[in-house]
């Protein structure tokens, strides 16, 4: 189905022969999306011999959901319409975090947003990509260490009080979908994405889906333990690879280079704010700093090692980095790559790329995720594959 949000306009033939599917459950699917108003034909294609045949594309005037992409101190929350046009888009900063919190400024951001957007298209469904473990089935948040969240049913929540179905996601599964969807993984079925930011995160796409683990706790890169007795992380444990390498990592190691009067650009007193402290790193890094290049390169060879480990036990070839700290920095980037070289050896390759998209733009991965979801539960598909 993703197939007509993917490709439109497309015939049915090619459909078919895109999706595998037998001809009449195709032809079943398209009349059902017909008859929703959410796909409507959009003029003739060329022809292969015989008749012109039909083209059809998504109808965006069919409803519209709402996207919220919850990062460890803020939210973005945008409209989109059913054919994944943005309509709106706002970003607000958490007042504060833990359960009770968290729910009712998500509420009240997306009653703002679907104020300003609707009532005409009609809200079909809401999608919220949370930094931490999430039980997509039961819209449970399993665990958000940034967020103070521990078996919150926020999903379950929100859908009873906006009447529409709920779509809940890890971060770094959403940025592995809006990458296949729209950026560097385009093509791939099969990826892992490594999310830098304030944590570390992975996401796991197998045969174009998301692998979610038994309990929907796979992909925690950032929790597995690189340093016996190393600093202590937030998940209680000590040695976390995000605890190592993540922003708040690399803004303490700055901090100390400072305190000790190292020769760095950097400037000092560091700020509180570690996005702030990482772009000055990032920035002092790729203007040739031997300081801010060696912070980054500690945590790039971490992170390597985590990459490789990851491709050994997977087998997978094709692996994407990005989020706030990989984004804008070559510097990071190129110490990653080396690293790797360095422990991958002669056992077997890995294609690693940066994301095309910004962190920021993942929304439309989360939005486009959310349609799909919000389309199977209208026509009352109960199979829910994440793509
Ligand atoms: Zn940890």
């Amino acid at each position: 189905m993703g197939l007509i949000w993917d490709r439109a306009p497309i015939s049915r033939a090619e459909l078919v022969s895109a999706s595998g599917l037998a001809p009449s459950s195709v032809t079943r699917l398209i009349q059902e999306l017909g008859q929703s108003g959410l796909v409507r034909e959009s003029g003739k294609g060329r022809s292969s011999g015989g008749r012109q045949p039909l083209l059809l594309e998504p109808d965006g005037s069919a409803g519209f959901v709402i996207g919220v992409d919850l990062s460890g101190t803020e939210m973005r929350a945008g409209s989109f319409d059913a054919a994944n046009r943005q309509l709106h888009l706002t970003t607000e900063r958490f007042v504060d975090v833990g359960p009770d919190a968290i729910t009712s400024q998500i509420a009240a951001v997306v009653e703002r947003v679907a104020t300003s957007t609707g009532p005409d298209p009609r809200l079909i469904g809401i999608g919220l990509s949370v930094p931490g473990s999430v039980d997509t089935a039961n819209g449970v948040v399993l665990e958000s260490y940034l967020l103070r969240l521990v078996d919150v049913p926020l999903g379950r929540t929100l859908a009873v009080r906006f009447g529409v179905p709920v779509v809940l996601e890890h971060d770094a599964s959403v940025a592995a979908l809006a990458e296949r969807f729209y950026g560097a993984g385009r093509g791939l079925d099969d990826l892992i994405y490594v999310l830098v930011a304030n944590g570390i995160g992975s996401g796991i796409l197998l045969g174009g889906h998301v692998y979610p683990g038994r309990s929907g706790r796979s992909g925690q890169l950032g929790h597995v333990i690189f340093e016996r007795n190393g600093p202590l992380c937030v998940c209680g444990s000590q040695g976390c690879l995000e605890a190592l390498a993540a922003g708040p990592a690399i803004a303490a190691h700055a901090g100390r280079m400072i305190d000790r009067r190292s020769a760095t650009s950097i400037g000092g007193p560091v700020e509180p704010e570690v996005r702030t402290v990482v772009s000055e790193i990032v920035a002092a890094a790729d203007a040739g700093d031997p300081i801010a290049t060696s912070i980054l390169s500690h945590s790039a060879d971490y992170l390597a090692l985590g990459i490789v480990s990851y491709v050994r036990l997977f087998d997978i070839e094709h692996v994407i980095v990005g989020g706030e700290v990989v984004e804008d920095s070559a510097t990071y980037f190129s110490q990653l790559e080396r690293s790797l070289d360095r422990y991958m050896g002669r056992l077997g390759t890995v294609t690693l790329c940066r994301g095309e998209l910004r962190q920021g733009d993942h929304i439309r991965g989360l939005s486009r995720l959310t349609i799909e979801q919000s389309v199977r539960a209208l026509l009352g598909i109960t199979q829910t594959p994440a793509s």
